[in-house]
């Protein structure tokens, strides 16, 4: 009852007026009516050491987006555009392979440790050729067809089909730093799908065949599922589920999630998170855009691009890559690191569901990551507000020491989680983020 009195409030809030400012007044109007402190909790820890990152840092970068980073080192790809402060790019993960920034004046070229030669590139089509695994190459080009073709030995791993044919495009729902989102129908099923567009040419192509190629070998119930694939004009297309809930961000900024729904979410993501780590992937990108939802309280990890397969030969990895808030302290600082990356991130991610945002949202790329490394464990804006064992839950996946910071596994073991309320009870949620931001549209 009381939360659809505050949702009400909400919503009329933001019917009378629109804005960042008043969304989220009406985010905290919410949060008081639905997380009154609970008896027994302690007082607030002492707050954080005041913002010691150096003034040259914070000149560094004047904006805060979301757009994810990737630095440069052997085999991956440098830094995206327009983030200066992270070029010229970095040397390996062993330090030994320069990872060029530029060749032919515009696209990335990456060293080929295999080879041990530059560029695994193709100057006529401008791909770069990536290897899978298995040290294949997994993307050539046809001279003849005059695209890249995509190919595992027992043949394509992308259809040949025109897919206009199997699918019809119904509408734009997304547009990322890297393609575009569509929703689509199967024309035989009249399912519906999204149709993720990716350009196979310049510094895209890489991480496009990254995320094909997780996608198609992993599947688990919190993994967006791929359904085909196919090469259009040299881009990628790839078709997947269609979440028709949206994202796990529009939930956090737009409502005010109860304890009993964080924990369900946060079940579901280290479940996913299990699941990738077991397989030796560091998804190096997880934040609230990255986290779909279902209607019905589906949620799912998202958005591979930046996805690292570990392996006995390298089983950690090195570059600075992801978002820069949801970074944890080996990544800022360049060490070497391993999977408990993500677990920094949904630790992060956790936070937005509490806040709204991540810690440090209002600075720059560059003072958050110097905040991250000089302060730790980001301090809670209203800990009190929090159950002890919310509290503690955050604390093991925001451990800056990596070897103290809980696994996935342990923390699906975390008492936090058997307060986990139906998944089911997310809905309302869905659909009051989904009425608030058609009313911000209009
Ligand atoms: P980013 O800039 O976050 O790296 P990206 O170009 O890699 O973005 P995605 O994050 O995969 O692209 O998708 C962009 C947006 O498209 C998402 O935030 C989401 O709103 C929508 N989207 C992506 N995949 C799906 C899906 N399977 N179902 C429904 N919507 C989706």
């Amino acid at each position: 009852m009381i939360q659809h009195v505050a949702a009400a409030v909400c919503t009329l809030y933001s019917v009378a007026y629109s804005g960042y400012f008043l969304t989220h007044l009406a985010r905290h109007l919410m949060c008081g009516f639905r997380a009154a402190p609970p008896p027994g909790t302690k007082a607030a820890p002492a707050p954080p050491l005041a913002p010691s990152a150096s003034q040259e840092e914070a000149k560094e970068e004047e904006d805060s987006s979301e757009l994810p980073a990737v630095l440069g080192d052997a085999g991956e790809l440098p830094s995206v555009p327009g983030d200066d402060s992270e070029l010229p790019a970095a040397l390996g993960d062993e330090g030994e392979h320069p990872a060029l920034w530029e060749y032919s004046g515009e696209a990335p070229a990456v060293w080929d440790k295999d080879s041990g030669h530059l560029p695994a590139w193709d100057e006529g089509s401008g791909c770069p050729l990536v290897r899978d695994e298995d040290g294949q190459a997994p993307m050539v080009w046809d001279e003849d067809r005059g695209h890249p073709v995509l190919w595992k030995e027992e043949g394509n791993i992308v259809s040949v089909e025109d897919p206009a044919e199997k699918y019809l495009e119904v509408e734009q729902i997304g547009q990322g730093a890297f393609g575009t989102v569509s929703k689509g129908l199967d024309r035989a099923t009249g399912g519906e799908v999204a149709i993720k567009k990716m350009s196979l040419r310049g510094q895209n192509g890489e991480r496009a065949v990254n995320e094909l190629l997780l996608l198609k070998d992993k599947k688990n119930p919190n993994i967006v599922n791929s359904l085909d694939s196919f090469l259009v004009d040299g881009d990628l297309w790839l078709v997947m589920e269609y979440m028709d809930g949206g994202t796990l961000q529009d939930v956090v900024r737009q409502t005010c999630m109860a304890e009993g729904e964080m924990a369900a979410v946060s079940r579901e993501c280290l479940q996913g998170l299990d699941f990738l780590h077991a397989n030796r992937v560091i998804h190096r990108d997880l934040k609230s855009s990255n986290i779909l939802l279902g209607m019905a309280g589906s949620v799912k990890l998202a958005d591979f691009g930046l996805c690292a397969q570990l392996s006995s030969e390298q089983d950690r990895r090195s570059s600075m890559v992801g978002t820069a808030h949801w970074m944890a302290p080996e990544v800022v600082t360049s060490s070497p690191y391993g999977p408990k990356v993500d677990i920094w991130s949904f630790g992060i991610v956790t936070i937005e569901m509490v806040e709204g945002e991540p810690p440090y949202f209002k600075e720059t790329r560059a003072m958050a990551r110097a905040l991250i490394r000089h302060n730790g464990t980001p301090q809670l804006q209203e800990p009190r507000r929090l159950s002890a064992l919310l509290r503690d839950f955050l604390e093991c996946s925001l451990e800056p020491d990596e070897e103290q910071r809980w696994s996935a596994q342990e923390l699906l073991q975390h008492p936090f989680l058997s307060s986990a309320k139906p998944l089911s009870s997310l809905t309302p949620l869905i659909t009051a983020a989904k009425q608030l931001r058609e009313q911000q549209r209009r």
